[in-house]
C-alpha cells in the first residue's frame, strides 16, 4: 500500500502529541450487552501502540444508526467499558461528540491517555452528503488534536464511506494507515494479485442486490463460485423454479439468469435445501430437493448433499474468500450448512490454503458455531468494505491516506 502507517508515525514519534484514530466499533448489542466483541479486540493493537508509545489518544467512532441526534440507545458507553478491559487501561468516554467536554477532556489528556468520543453519528454532519457541512465537522475533530495532531484511520468496515471521521479529516491532517486497515488491505490485496488456485469463492447471505456486483467482478477470475444462503432463492427463481415463501427479490432475476448463463461452468448452487414452516427457531424443518419447496414452506438452509458437494470443492482449493452464511445459523436447525461449509474452509488453510472471512454476520458466525478462529487465514471486520474492493471500487477512505 503506498500509504504512511502506524509504523511511521512511531518512528516520527508521537509523545505528548494528540492522535485521532477512526475506529470501528461497531459491535452488536442486545440491550447494553455486548453480544460480539470482535471489533473492539480488532481495533485494539493500534490504540495500545499509541497509548504505549505516549500519545494522547483520542478516539471516534459509530455505533447503530441513530438518527443524526444523541439517542442514548447507541451511546458508546459499553464500548468504553469494554475497550477499557480489553486495553487493561482506563478509557474516558465524552459526553458529546465535539462538544464541549469533547474539547475539555482533550484538553485535559495526558500521555498514554485514551480518550473515546461519543457516538460519531449524533453528529448529522457526519454522513451529510454535503462537503461544506462534513468539512467543519472535520475541523471539529481536528481542533481536539490541535496543530501538532495526526490522523490514524483504522476503521476498515467504514473506508468505504466518504464520511467526516473517515474521509474529510484525512484531508487536514498528517494520515496514517492504522494496523487493521493495512492488515485488510494486504489481505485484499492477495485475494486480487496473484491469488493460488484453485481458487473458490462462497457467496451467501441475505441480500441478493448486496452481491451481485462482486459475483459479476470475481466469477471470471476465480474457479469455483458457490452460492448458498437467502440470496440462492433468486437464483433458483430465476431457473423458473417455485421458492415458497423464501427470500427473492424479484427485481434481480434477470440478472441472476444472465449470471447463471454466462458463468455456467463457475457458478455452483445447492441442489437440496432445508425448509421451515416459519421463520422461527423452532420452526419444522426438513430437507428437500430444490425442485420441491412447497408452497407456504421457506428455505433456511442448504441441504446436506449440498454442504457436501461445496466441501469437496472447499478442501481442494488454495485460495478462499467466503461472504455470507448458507442459512440463518443464528437458529440451531439451521447451521448445519453454514457450519460444514466453514469446516470445509479450515480443513483447506489447514492444508496450506489462504482463507478470509468478510462480513459481520459470518465473522459472529464462526464465532457463534465454535470454530476456531485460527482456522481461517484471515477474518475481516468489513463486509461492504471488502466487497467493494474486490468489486474493484476505489475505497474513499483509503484513496484519500494515498495523497
Ligand atoms: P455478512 O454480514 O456476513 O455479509 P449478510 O449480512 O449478507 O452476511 O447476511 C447475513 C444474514 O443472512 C444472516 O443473519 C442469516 O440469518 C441470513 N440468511 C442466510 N440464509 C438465509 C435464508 N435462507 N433466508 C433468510 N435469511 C438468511
Ligand atoms: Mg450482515
Amino acid at each position: 500500500m503506498a500509504v504512511q502507517t502506524l509504523k511511521d508515525l512511531l518512528d516520527a514519534g508521537v509523545e505528548g502529541r494528540a492522535v485521532l484514530v477512526r475506529s470501528d466499533l461497531n459491535v452488536p448489542l442486545d440491550g447494553p450487552n455486548i453480544t460480539d466483541p470482535g471489533r473492539i479486540i480488532a481495533s485494539a493493537p493500534t490504540l495500545k501502540a499509541l497509548a504505549e508509545a505516549g500519545a494522547k489518544v483520542i478516539v471516534t467512532a459509530h455505533l447503530g444508526r441513530p438518527k443524526g441526534e444523541p439517542d442514548p440507545q447507541f451511546s458508546l458507553a459499553p464500548v468504553a467499558a469494554k475497550l477499557a478491559d480489553v486495553l487493561g487501561r482506563n478509557v474516558q468516554l465524552a459526553g458529546d461528540v465535539v462538544g464541549q467536554d469533547a474539547l475539555a477532556r482533550s484538553e485535559g489528556l495526558t500521555d498514554g491517555d485514551v480518550l473515546l468520543l461519543e457516538n460519531i453519528r449524533f453528529d448529522p454532519r457526519e454522513t451529510s452528503k454535503d462537503e461544506a457541512e462534513r468539512t467543519k465537522l472535520a475541523k471539529a475533530l481536528v481542533e481536539l488534536v490541535g496543530d501538532d495532531g495526526a490522523f490514524v484511520s483504522d476503521g476498515f468496515g467504514v473506508v468505504h464511506r466518504a464520511q467526516a471521521s473517515v474521509y474529510d479529516v484525512a484531508k487536514l491532517l498528517p494520515h496514517y494507515a492504522g494496523n487493521l486497515v493495512a492488515a485488510e488491505v494486504d489481505v485484499l490485496e492477495k485475494l486480487t494479485d496473484d491469488a493460488q488456485r484453485p481458487y473458490a469463492v462462497v457467496l451467501g447471505g441475505s441480500k441478493v442486490s448486496d452481491k451481485l456486483a462482486v459475483i459479476e467482478a470475481l466469477a471470471p477470475r476465480v474457479d469455483t463460485l458457490v452460492i448458498g444462503g437467502g440470496m440462492f432463492y433468486t437464483f433458483l427463481a430465476a431457473q423458473g423454479v417455485s421458492v415458497g415463501n423464501s427470500l427473492c427479490e424479484e427485481s434481480m432475476i434477470d440478472t441472476c439468469k444472465d449470471l447463471l448463463d454466462r458463468y455456467a461452468d463457475v457458478l455452483h448452487i445447492p441442489h437440496d435445501v432445508v425448509i421451515a414452516d416459519s421463520f422461527s427457531a423452532d420452526a419444522e424443518a426438513k430437507t428437500v430437493a430444490v425442485l420441491d419447496i412447497p408452497d407456504g414452506w421457506m428455505g433456511l438452509d442448504i441441504g446436506p448433499e449440498s454442504v457436501e458437494r461445496f466441501g469437496a470443492i472447499l478442501r481442494g482449493a488454495k485460495t478462499v474468500f467466503w461472504n455470507g452464511p448458507m442459512g440463518v445459523f443464528e437458529f440451531e436447525k439451521f447451521a448445519a450448512g453454514t457450519k460444514g461449509v466453514a469446516e470445509a474452509i479450515v480443513e483447506a488453510t489447514g492444508k496450506g490454503a489462504f482463507s478470509v472471512v468478510g462480513g459481520g454476520d459470518s465473522a459472529a458466525a464462526v464465532r457463534q458455531l465454535g470454530l476456531p478462529e485460527d482456522g481461517f487465514s484471515h477474518i475481516s471486520t468489513g463486509g461492504g468494505a471488502s466487497l467493494e474492493y474486490l468489486e474493484g471500487k476505489q475505497l474513499p477512505g483509503i484513496a484519500v491516506l494515498e495523497d
